[in-house]
């Protein structure tokens, strides 16, 4: 599907005060929509939860002074109706609340009320929809679970709102297969990539940007941008300046509406051996741990019975798997290199020490 202009989202994690808005707001280039989030769904109870309903009188004074179309979360039917009727354009379901789809459900019903009795009124010279938002967004659950993303956008769509879609990784860390796999299943549906949620950290946003747009081939981006993000009462490390975000976006080229399966695929084998490494140092700790038992217990390090079990296991998982049972066993001995020097290590530095 060929797009004119891509769709940027970008503002504060959450709104913290008018001024905070009213900065970013300005800072926007034509066509931006500003985002801040005014109900925070937060791990811990002590954090700040956002500063609510008032926040949404700060987004409409950002409207009326710049005409930039507004956005927000939302995780209630309450939410909704507050957000619509203070005139926030674009509504978005975070990644909590995407992991249910009972509160996705609830909140499409309070959507599709809103859809019912929207009117289409002339807008900054463009006919939109008032009283109703002009879509709805909704982020990948943080669970990697493409088909409930799917479900998702299929509960929004059967409320008669357009819908995008968000890609936010697990955690903070990339999940390309969902969104290869969302992509695939509806091209039609337009992918924005969030790479403040997904990295957690602000150094690694202009490479996922341009990944995102250059590569890629998505439609927009979500970003956390604060005025000053050091002092940002969520998510610090993650959100860049306005400044910032206006070197990157005018870096960015313009979408060329092309599917590449090649950049995909690259992406998810690097998340792929990202995986195998951290299994890896997973199994270099529980291996560190047995050398010190055997250093403790006198035992040799190499225990010839063992190491033959380890080896005819994989050997037969190798074969149960088509896989090459030469170079299988190759790479256990290697990981098994690995694993003994560890172990000499540990025993080394404790004879050091002791
Ligand atoms: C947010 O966008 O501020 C947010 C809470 O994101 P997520 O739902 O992706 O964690
Ligand atoms: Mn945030």
């Amino acid at each position: 599907m060929i797009r004119q202009s891509s769709i940027f989202i970008v503002g504060p994690c959450a709104a913290e005060s008018e001024e905070q808005i009213l900065a970013v707001a300005r800072s926007l280039r034509a066509g931006e929509v500003l985002r801040a989030g005014v109900w925070k769904p937060r791990t811990n109870p002590h954090s700040f939860q956002g500063a609510g309903i008032e926040a949404l009188t700060w987004l409409a004074e950002a409207k009326r002074q710049t005409r930039c179309a507004t956005a927000t979360e939302v995780a209630t039917a309450e939410h909704v109706q507050a957000a619509i009727a203070a005139g926030v354009d674009y509504l978005w379901i975070g990644a909590r609340t995407s992991a249910n789809p009972i509160a996705v459900q609830e909140i499409a019903d309070a959507v599709s009320s809103l859809m019912v009795n929207a009117q289409c009124s002339m807008v900054n010279g463009k006919w939109s929809m008032v009283n109703a938002p002009q879509a709805c967004l909704i982020k990948n659950p943080v669970n990697e679970d493409t088909a409930l993303w799917l479900g998702n956008i299929a509960r929004l769509e059967a409320a008669g709102v357009p819908v995008m879609a968000i890609h936010r990784g697990c955690g903070h860390r990339p999940c390309w297969q969902m969104a290869y796999d969302l992509r695939q299943q509806r091209p039609d549906i337009p992918l924005l990539l969030d790479p403040s949620h997904l990295s957690g950290q602000a150094e690694a946003i202009p490479e996922l940007c341009r990944k995102a747009m250059s590569e890629l081939g998505l439609d927009g981006l979500m970003v956390e941008v604060h005025p000053t993000p050091e002092k940002a009462l969520s998510d610090s490390r993650q959100q860049i300046t306005p400044t910032d975000w206006r070197q990157i976006a005018e870096s960015l080229p313009a979408p060329s509406g092309e599917h590449d399966p090649l950049p995909w695929l690259r992406a998810i084998i690097d998340e792929v051996d990202d995986e195998l490494w951290n299994t890896l140092l997973r199994r270099q700790d529980v291996s560190r741990r047995i050398g010190i038992i055997k250093h403790e217990s006198g035992l040799e390090i190499v225990q010839p019975e063992r190491w033959q079990q380890v080896l005819d296991r994989r050997q037969q998982w190798a074969e149960a798997h088509g896989l090459n049972t030469e170079d299988t066993l190759a790479i256990m001995e290697a990981i098994h290199r690995l694993s003994v020097g560890v172990q000499t290590t540990d025993e080394t530095a404790k004879r050091l020490n002791g």
